[in-house]
C-alpha cells in the first residue's frame, strides 16, 4: 500500500477527528465495522455518536457519505456540530444522532460508489420486487466500459455520448444514467441487486438509534449537484407526504421538493428519475416516528465537468491502478470536485448547514 491517495483527506484521519470532537462532548459511540479495508490497509467502520439522553422523544439525525467522496462535506460538518455542543446545550428532551460515513470504504477509496460499485442512494429499494427497468440505459452502457482512458476508445466513446446527447437533449441522457440501473455491476449508477452492507447497516442503526423516538428529523448529506457553493435543501419521494407540509413550514422557501417518478424532471440537478434514496430507508425502518427525511446538496462545479470524472474513476477501478500517478490524479479532482478547497465555498457551506440544523433544533422543541 502506499503514500497514495491524499494525505490530508483520508478514511482514518476524518474518522479519528469524529471521535474526538464526540469525545470532548461525552457522547456515546456505537461502532458498525465494516468487512473491508481502505486502500492503506486502514479498518473501515460506520460509528454512531449520540449527544443528549439517548431516550429522547425528539432527535436530530445527522448521516454522512451515503456517496462516500461526498463524506468529507457532512462529516466536517458533523464534526462543527459536535464542537458547537460544547457551548451550547440542546434543548431538553432532545438528541442528536450522528451517523458518521455510512458508506465508508466509498470514502476512504474516495469514490462515489460503494465496494460493490453500487450507487447506495439507488440501492434503498425493495428487492423482493423486481427492481426499475431502465431500458434506455442499455444503449448507452457501452460508452462506460471502454478501456483507454484517453485514446482511441475513450475517443470513440466520447463522441458517442455527444451523439446521445445531441440527438436526445443533454438533460434527458443525464436523467437516464442518473436513473439508476439495476442490470449491470460494472455500469455506472449501478443500484445493486440486494441490499448492500450500508443499506442494511444504516437500517439497523434506525433501528438501534432512532426507531423509538417520537418525533424525528434527518438529513442526508451531499454535495455535487446545484449551483456552486449554494447548500439546497430538499424533501426526495416518490409521493407527497404529510411531512413535506411540516418541513415546507418550518423551512419556507429555502425548501425545494422533488416528486420522483419515470419521467419526471426537475431543474435541481438531483435526478427525479431515480428511486432507492436514503430518505425512503428511513421512511420505512421508522414508520412509528413522526418523521422528516430531509437532504442537503451543496453544489460544486458543472454537472459535465463531474460526469468526465465519474467517467475516469469509473475506468480506474475497471481497467486502471488507483495507486499509480493516474490514479492520484484521478482521486485528487474527484475530491475537489466533491469538496472544492476553496476556502470561501467551505465557509458558506457551512454558514448554511448550521442554520439549517439549528432551525431543525428549535423546532424540535415545538413539536
Ligand atoms: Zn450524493
Amino acid at each position: 500500500m502506499s503514500a497514495y491517495f491524499l494525505d490530508t483527506s483520508s478514511f482514518a484521519n476524518q474518522r479519528e477527528r469524529f471521535l474526538e470532537a464526540a469525545a470532548r462532548v461525552e457522547a456515546t459511540v456505537a461502532t458498525y465495522p465494516h468487512p473491508m479495508h481502505g486502500p492503506r490497509g486502514e479498518t473501515l467502520s460506520t460509528d454512531v455518536a449520540t449527544v443528549g439522553p439517548a431516550d429522547a422523544q425528539k432527535r436530530l439525525v445527522l448521516v454522512s457519505g451515503t456517496h462516500g467522496v461526498e463524506g468529507f462535506y457532512g462529516s466536517d460538518s458533523q464534526i462543527a456540530l459536535l464542537d458547537n455542543l460544547r457551548d451550547h446545550a440542546l434543548p431538553e428532551g432532545t438528541c442528536v444522532v450522528l451517523v458518521h460515513l455510512v458508506n465508508p470504504w466509498g470514502t476512504a477509496w474516495l469514490r462515489r460508489v460503494n465496494e460493490d460499485n453500487a450507487d447506495v442512494n439507488r440501492n434503498y429499494i425493495d428487492f423482493t420486487q423486481a427492481p426499475p427497468a431502465n431500458i434506455e440505459y442499455e444503449t448507452l452502457h457501452e460508452i462506460y466500459l471502454c478501456r483507454d482512458l484517453d485514446g482511441p476508445e475513450r475517443q470513440r466513446a466520447d463522441e458517442q455520448l455527444a451523439t446521445h446527447m445531441r440527438d436526445r437533449g443533454e438533460a434527458r441522457v443525464r436523467n437516464i444514467i442518473e436513473a439508476g440501473q439495476y442490470r449491470h455491476p460494472d455500469g455506472v449508477f449501478f443500484g445493486g441487486t440486494q441490499q448492500t452492507w450500508t443499506n442494511r447497516t444504516v437500517r439497523q442503526i434506525m433501528q438501534a438509534h432512532v426507531a423509538s423516538a417520537r418525533t424525528a428529523i434527518a438529513f442526508d448529506l451531499h454535495t455535487g449537484a446545484g449551483a456552486y457553493g449554494h447548500p439546497m435543501l430538499m424533501t426526495i419521494g416518490e409521493r407527497k407526504v404529510p411531512a413535506h407540509d411540516t418541513a415546507q413550514a418550518l423551512y419556507g422557501p429555502w425548501l425545494y421538493t422533488i416528486l420522483t417518478a419515470e419521467n419526471a424532471s426537475s431543474d435541481s440537478g438531483v435526478a427525479a428519475t431515480a428511486t432507492g434514496y436514503t430518505s425512503q430507508a428511513l421512511i420505512d425502518q421508522l414508520a412509528d416516528v413522526d418523521l422528516i427525511p430531509l437532504v442537503i446538496e451543496c453544489g460544486t462545479y458543472d454537472g459535465a465537468r463531474g460526469h468526465t470524472l465519474l467517467r475516469d474513476d469509473h475506468w480506474l477501478h475497471l481497467h486502471g491502478d488507483p495507486f499509480d500517478a493516474t490514479g492520484r490524479r484521478i482521486k485528487a479532482a474527484l475530491l475537489e470536485h466533491y469538496y472544492p478547497a476553496d476556502a470561501h465555498w467551505r465557509e458558506l457551506i457551512a454558514l448554511r448547514t448550521r442554520q439549517i440544523w439549528q432551525r431543525a433544533l428549535d423546532a424540535l422543541t415545538t413539536m
